[in-house]
Formats: structure tokens, sequence, C-alpha cells
């Protein structure tokens, strides 16, 4: 049986401290649109480089918290802990689930097989969201895996499918081939390096935009114009930094291991920066400020020994 999506209906669900979230500062949760028929809250809770071993336990704290939205990817391998979470807090079906194909499971054949081992690591019958992760140009399989995405969709075991670190010429080709844009497109998007190009594109083509690394490892914090507007609107730099891609209307995915932070980074919607001080956030992008890699160029195959040997999964 398929699960329905009650986000808003049923925050409180049984089996979980209900003291702890009611104290909780997270009222309600705006979506942003990915299809007719399917919505994605607009902050979701990232688990890379969260251990497969502490993955259980920091996704239950944070469903407690009140996050209703968990990013992973088969190349965090901890999908398994996502699923176990789901499981033990009873809320499967209360949950928008991402999860990423590998890129070296990118192929028609290849991406069906892959789907299928995790929907069976996460214990789900269907994903929401399934994302290509990487354009991965190298191979030029992105066009092929793309397809068997779609098809999944038509087939209705994922809910709608996007894209990741896909920049305008990748789009521009699944487009042109294909005749279906992705519903999103998660990208490194945070002040001092926003991608305003792909932006554009994305914009343009209906694409919804998901910021991954939105605090930029917190390396924006310390910028003058973040640390005025925490001091003005009496909240944290990481406040003013996710309240900034809030307004911008981005989709973000913060992660902390501190319940504090988990708590704090959904807790951005009880003050609202000024014109200016949006402008002068996002005037501090410079396209030498990326934080992770280059869609252009990045050809890790992400297996579970090339991930580990760049130190992407701790202990
Ligand atoms: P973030 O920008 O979310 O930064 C995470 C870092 O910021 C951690 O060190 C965390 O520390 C710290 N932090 C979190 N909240 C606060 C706060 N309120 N105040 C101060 N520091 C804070 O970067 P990530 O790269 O982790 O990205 C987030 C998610 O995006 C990932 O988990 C993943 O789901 C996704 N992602 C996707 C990629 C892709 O290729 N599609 C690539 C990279 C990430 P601590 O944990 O100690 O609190």
């Amino acid at each position: 049986m398929m699960r329905t999506f009650e986000y808003r209906e049923d925050r409180f669900p049984k089996g979980v401290n209900m003291e702890h979230i009611e104290t909780a500062t997270t009222p309600d949760i705006p979506s942003i649109p990915l299809t007719d028929s399917v919505s994605i809250p607009q902050i979701g809770f990232g688990v890379f480089q969260i251990s497969a071993s502490t993955t259980q336990q920091a996704v239950e704290q944070a469903l407690e918290i009140g996050y209703r939205h968990i990013d992973t990817a088969a190349a965090y391998y901890n999908e398994r802990g996502v699923g176990d979470a789901l499981r033990a807090t009873g809320m499967a079906d209360k949950v928008f689930v991402t999860s990423k194909l590998r890129n070296c499971d990118q192929g028609y054949d290849a991406a069906r097989v892959a789907f299928d081992t995790t929907l069976a690591n996460l214990g789900l019958d269907h994903l929401d969201l399934y994302l290509i992760h990487w354009p991965f140009p190298a191979v030029n399989q992105y066009v092929e895996t793309w397809k068997a995405l779609l098809e999944l969709q038509q087939e209705g075991v994922i809910r709608a499918a996007g894209v990741s670190n896909f920049l305008p010429e990748h789009l521009r080709r699944l487009i042109d081939e294909t005749g279906k844009a992705p519903a999103i497109d998660q990208l490194e998007v945070h002040p001092s390096f926003s991608q305003p190009e792909t932006l554009r594109f994305c914009k343009d083509h209906g694409i919804a935009v998901e910021a991954y690394s939105p605090l930029g490892h917190g390396s924006d914090m310390q910028a003058e114009p973040i640390r005025q507007a925490a001091e003005a609107h009496r909240v944290t730099p990481a406040q003013v930094v996710l309240r900034w891609h809030v307004q911008s209307g981005r989709v973000i995915i913060p992660k902390s291991t501190h319940a504090e932070r988990m708590r704090q980074n959904l807790d951005v919607f009880g003050f609202e920066l000024t014109a200016e001080e949006m402008r002068g956030i996002s005037a501090l992008h410079d396209p030498a400020n990326r934080v992770g890699a280059d869609p252009a160029t990045f050809v890790q195959s992400q297996s579970w020994a090339n991930q580990k040997s760049r130190g992407n999964i701790p202990d």
C-alpha cells in the first residue's frame, strides 16, 4: 500500500516525546510545490557525514524536535539508519524522504537496481524524492539515468524526480532530450557562494532549488551583513543565513548533530529580514568560495571504498 504524505495534519504522532515536541519552536514549516500533487517541507534535516551507527539516533532526535523531511543518499551509507529511525518512531508515513543515486550507479539498468537497493535499505515501499546525485559528465550517462527516474515516477514508486549538482548545461540536455525538467535541483548555495546563473536557469524553467551546505559549513557566519542582521533581530548568524534562504524561496537541509542547533535551525519563522539586509547578504557571493566539489569536473565513483578514503564516512 502506498504511503500518504500527512506532514501538516499530524505533527504530534504517538510514540514521540510530546513534552519535547511541545517545547520545540517549530509551529508550521511551509512547503514548496514540486509537482501538481507533491510539496516538499522547506526545511529538512541532512545526514551527510553522520556515521551509520549514529544516524538512527540523530534522525530520531530530529523528528522529535519537529523535522518532517530527511535528506539522505546511497553515497552516505546511512540509509538503513534513516529507515530504522522511521520504523522506531512509527513515522514513516509522515516524513518526506529524499535519497540520491550514486555516481557508480549511473546508466539506465544500474539506476533501476540502485533504486531497489535504496528502497530496501530504507525499508520503504516508495520514496518521496529521488535525485541523481551528480551529473558526472565524464561518463556521460545522466540522460539515460534521468529516463530511468522518469520511469520510476510513472510507476508510482517515486513521487517526484530531481537532480543534484546539475548546472544549466546539464539541465538543458535533460529538457532537450526528454522534454521533462527535474522537479528540483539540489545545489551548493550559501551567502558567499550562491550560483546566480544556475538559480536563474532553475527559476526560468520552473525547477525548485534546494540548498545544500546552506550554512557553507559555518564559513559565512562571521560576515558583517550577517552579524549585523543577527544583532538587529536578536537571533544567531546561522538563523540569519537560513532565513535568507527561506525568504529567497529555497528548500534547505542544514545538518547538525547537536539538539540545540537542530532546534535553532528550524526556528527561522519568527522574524523577517529587510530588503536591504537580503541584498547585503546576497552581495557576499564570490565564485571562488565553493566549499564542495565542482560538478563540471567531479569524477568520484562514490563507492564505499571511495567515500571512506575521502573521509566522507565517519566511523
Ligand atoms: P551545512 O551548511 O549544513 O553545515 C553543517 C555544519 O554546520 C556542521 O559542521 C554543523 O556542526 C554546523 N552547524 C549546523 N547548524 C549550526 C548552527 N545553528 N550554528 C553553528 N553551526 C552549525 O553543510 P553540510 O555540508 O553538512 O550540508 C547539509 C546537508 O546537505 C547534508 O547533510 C546533506 O544532506 C546535503 N548535502 C548534499 C550534497 C550533494 O552533493 N547533494 C553535498 C553536501 C551536503 P554540528 O554538526 O557540529 O552542529
